[in-house]
């Protein structure tokens, strides 16, 4: 029996592990100081109502033998992957039904997805990133080429041709950097990754968050896209799902590698391996959807930009360079003083009373920046702001 030993070469994963003891021992020490937590990833906001009633709905249809389900489609109930294809018309990207997947969300698709590509493929992926992509390479032994995102090119690191790379990870809005593509640089991925019959795996968990439209919000709005990538989405962020759990992967027919189409295999894995997501969740995701749930869900995401802003704002009148805020609940800013981010981290705790996410944990590139989340409240966004600013 051997186990596989690529696990022996992953990192501890010690980020937010570190950060809850280290806040813990503070607290301990400080019991009397009131802490801020600017750094999870995770929403606060509740379901929508419009949400909870189809989930109510269909909670209640399970009980009744005429309405009751059993097993669903692999690929998603009809009335939701329909929903999803109107909601990518309205982006000017017209979608097979047969091209979208659901799932339980974003993050095991992104790692599942490696099961259709040979272990020697080169993978390109840029650093700062969310570090389930390097992870899941790692535990397959594929090898991987770090793409260095910086301030010199506003963390939208654009392709090099010099670099061969076979499976392209692209995040936008990223995290942890908050910066999204505009059209004319997805442009050149996609071509570079057409003329090299190369893959993007394209992540737009946080595509909701995108307030400047004239930013694609998908990677299909670029001509040529359909013969090179695979796209991600996810209702954790948009409609706070993160719980509850559902996403869904869109796999174009026209996309075919080594002669074989990427949606039939991508759909010969889902139906191997997965048996679908509850019917009762994919009501609730269809009503996302729904006029009444649009608007919900906006007034959701627009308070968390708000508090987005007012963080870039005084991180901006601190003086730091900063990335994020705008297109994307993550304000991403240099340390001050140019701090190693881990020192930053007690910098921020010790003198603000604030914690966030050091930029280490998410790659080489990071270990001078910060990231700070715009999930928390409105009172405690704007006390954290607040003593930011005080001195
Ligand atoms: N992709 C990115 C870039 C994320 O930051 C996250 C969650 O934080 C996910 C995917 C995971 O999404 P899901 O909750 O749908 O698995």
């Amino acid at each position: 029996m051997k186990i596989n030993q690529n696990y022996s070469n992953l990192c501890e994963s010690y980020l937010f592990a570190s950060i809850a003891k280290k806040t813990a021992e503070y607290k301990a020490k400080n019991p009397q100081k009131e802490i801020i937590k600017l750094g999870i990833g995770d929403v606060t906001l509740p379901l929508a109502p419009s949400v909870v009633a189809a989930l109510q709905r269909a909670s209640a249809e399970m009980g009744v033998k005429e309405t009751f389900r059993g097993y669903g489609e692999y690929q998603g109930y009809d009335f939701l992957r329909n929903a999803i294809v109107g909601y990518y018309a309205e982006k000017g990207v017209s979608l097979e039904i047969d091209e979208v997947f659901v799932s339980e969300g974003a993050k095991s698709d992104v790692g599942n997805i490696l099961d259709i590509f040979d272990k020697d493929n080169a993978v390109l992926i840029p650093d700062p990133v969310y570090p389930v992509y390097v992870d899941t390479n790692v535990m397959d032994g594929r090898k991987i080429i770090y793409l260095e995102a910086s301030a010199k090119n506003g963390f939208l690191p654009p392709p090099d041709p010099s670099v061969e790379a076979d499976i392209i990870y692209l995040c936008s809005p990223n995290n942890p950097t908050g910066a999204a593509y505009d059209a004319q640089g997805l442009r050149a991925w996609v071509d570079y990754a057409n003329d090299r019959g190369a893959v993007i795996l394209y992540d737009a968990a946080y595509e909701c968050f995108i307030s400047d439209k004239s930013l694609p919000s998908s990677i299909f709005e670029i001509d040529g896209a359909k013969n090179c990538a695979i796209e991600f989405c996810s209702f954790s962020k948009t409609a706070g799902f993160t719980g509850t759990r559902c996403g869904y992967t869109v796999v174009p027919k026209a996309l075919i590698r080594d002669g074989a189409s990427l949606n039939k295999l991508w759909l010969r894995r889902q139906s191997t391996k997965f048996n679908g997501v509850s019917y009762i969740v994919q009501r609730g995701a269809e009503a996302v959807f729904s006029k009444e749930g649009r608007g919900e869900t906006a007034k959701n995401i627009a308070y968390y930009m708000d508090n987005a802003r007012l963080i870039g704002d005084a991180v901006a009148k601190k003086g730091a360079y900063y990335t994020g805020g705008k297109n994307s609940p993550y304000v991403w800013f240099e340390c001050f003083d140019k701090k190693e981010s881990w020192e930053f981290f007690d910098y921020l705790l010790e003198n603000y009373g604030i914690v966030g996410t050091p930029g280490a944990g998410f790659g080489e590139a990071g270990k001078n920046f910060f990231r700070l989340t715009a999930f928390n409240s409105r009172e405690n966004t704007r006390k954290a702001v607040d003593r930011l600013l005080s001195k």
